[in-house]
């Protein structure tokens, strides 16, 4: 084994649709390296004419990409998968809640592998979208909020990560 290419797989699975795995680097001792970043891949199947077709796709875990942005990487290794299946396979695993949509960028709404409850900041110098643990920030007065019955809610700030 390559101690430079170790990951901790995780799978999240409905055992129908699909399946999530989340691939953590590690490194030779089984800790987190945190040289590499998590990679989180996607994979199902779709019937096609010419029999059932696998389906597989990496999200990256700071990419947060859009439809299209998943679709692009797909095509390049499966050029006959269409658009259409590619968004449906998506949809399927957000109806599924393998995935959740988040309304992060402006104008698309991204896919996110981290199906727990986080925030985000938006790097505004490079674009990256960036998960901020739930714990990290405490919204309060939503209780307050007599009008409405919110379901849920989430903090989506800006700014630049910092040069450490
Ligand atoms: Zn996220």
């Amino acid at each position: 084994m390559n101690p430079q290419d170790l990951w901790l797989e995780e799978v999240f699975t409905d055992r129908r649709v699909g399946t999530i795995r989340r691939m953590t680097p590690v490194d030779g001792a089984g800790a987190r390296d945190a040289g590499r970043d998590v990679l989180y891949v996607g994979e199902t199947q779709v019937m096609s004419q010419l029999g059932a077709l696998p389906i597989n796709f990496v999200l990256e875990a700071k990419s947060h990409p859009t439809a299209d942005e998943v679709w692009e990487k797909v095509r390049a290794r499966n050029p006959t998968l269409s658009r259409a299946t590619v968004y449906n396979t998506l949809n399927l695993f957000v109806e599924k809640g393998l995935l959740r949509t988040q309304a992060v960028r402006e104008g698309a709404l991204v896919f996110d592998p981290r199906v727990a409850r986080h925030h985000h900041l938006i790097d505004e110098e490079t674009g990256a979208i960036h998960d901020v643990p739930w714990e990290a920030v405490k919204v309060t007065g939503e209780k307050s909020l007599r009008e409405y019955d919110v379901e849920e809610y989430q903090v989506v700030m800006r700014g630049r990560k910092r040069k450490s």
